[in-house]
């Protein structure tokens, strides 16, 4: 990878030093600076880092009404020596590229996303939060500029990374509602892309979720609302009578998160067996009624791991005891322990600044 830099516009307003640090909520304050490059005659130029503003699109703009865009989601972290470290960034690399090829938009070269989020992230540093569970938060995305009505392939794009200071995350256990009409992927469709309409989409059926008193709902499959998939925007896992099930993405409606490739690993790490496969409501609520049914959280970078405390399927309701959770909580203190450097990291999966 070249170690090309980078050219930096300092912000002669930044508003860190007057930032108070105790009062961040995810996804609502920016850091001063942002990378910009784009593409443009088949090549990327004009990458640069500048002050963190808003900036002209024109009405026409390709995105705005055909929904060319994705996004990453990855967080940094300070450790108590003050040790900045990405957790598998190179992960959220390729999944990028893979969802650009999907949307059929340009790929990202390597030095842009690596190097762009590197050397940002350095001169952001003072922005990352030092308390145990909070992060930076680092978002990249691209859109489509041309500005053009016609449906096809926009010819020019942006691709930007923003930051912002996020958590600690304290997430209440959720209740889930298991969904048997809405959809969220279909097969050979495009939900293991990270692309915006896969949420816009998933915003009306969780709506009416929360109108019935549930946080999120568990997708389950397009085709007969058999197999369990996915809970809101976080890969599933179930524990069995001991076992640890979650989703197969062999079918390309789960998307592949890099949290949940981690959590396998630590597991089977951890002694526990790991099964990735089909797993259908039938099947859950068979062990429910049986009592093998112990525990079912979500996992994904913005909370770690997610516990859920209900789950209902039509009339039918299981509750977890949160107390007597085992597998989750030991899955969260190793994923946090190894981003807060506390234990070895022999799958260099971090990244350090
Ligand atoms: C981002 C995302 C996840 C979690 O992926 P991570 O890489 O673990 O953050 C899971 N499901 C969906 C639909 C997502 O968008």
């Amino acid at each position: 990878m070249s170690t090309i830099s980078i050219p930096v516009t300092k912000n002669a307003h930044p508003k860190l030093p007057t930032f108070n640090m105790n009062e961040i909520a995810f996804g609502k304050n920016f850091t001063d600076h942002m990378l910009v490059a784009d593409y443009e005659n088949g090549e990327w130029k004009n990458v640069e880092i500048k002050p963190y503003a808003p900036f002209e699109v024109d009405p026409s703009s390709a995105m705005l009404h055909y929904g060319q865009t994705i996004f990453e989601g990855i967080k940094a972290f300070k450790n108590d020596k003050e040790d900045v470290v990405i957790f598998r960034p190179d992960q959220n690399f390729k999944r990028f590229n893979i969802s650009a090829e999907r949307m059929e938009m340009p790929t990202i070269p390597e030095w842009i996303f690596m190097e762009g989020m590197k050397q940002l992230i350095n001169l952001e540093k003072d922005w990352i939060p030092n308390k145990p569970d909070a992060s930076l938060y680092i978002r990249p995305f691209m859109i489509a500029t041309d500005p053009f009505l016609g449906v096809r392939p926009s010819l020019t794009y942006k691709f930007m990374i923003i930051l912002g200071p996020s958590g600690p995350y304290f997430a209440a256990p959720m209740k889930i509602y298991i969904e048997q009409h809405y959809t969220r992927a279909t097969p050979g469709g495009v939900g293991f892309a990270k692309n915006g309409g896969n949420y816009g989409a998933s915003l009306h059926p969780v709506t009416l979720a929360q109108k019935n008193g549930y946080d999120q709902v568990l997708w389950t499959d397009a085709l007969e609302h058999k197999f369990v998939e996915e809970v809101g925007m976080m890969n599933v896992m179930f524990v069995i009578d001991g076992k640890i099930i979650t989703p197969t993405v062999e079918r390309g409606t789960v998307l592949k998160g890099v949290t949940r490739d981690s959590a396998i690993t630590l597991l089977r790490e951890m002694g526990y067996e790991v099964e990735e496969r089909f797993l259908s409501v039938a099947e859950i609520v068979d062990a429910h009624k049986k009592g093998l049914f112990q525990e079912v959280f979500g996992v994904g970078t913005a909370a770690v791991v997610s516990y859920i405390s209900k789950l209902a399927h039509g009339e039918y309701v299981m509750d977890f005891d949160m107390n007597a959770l085992i597998v989750g909580p030991a899955l969260k203190k190793q994923l946090n322990d190894l981003r807060m450097g506390n234990i070895v990291d022999k799958h260099n999966w971090l990244l350090h600044i």
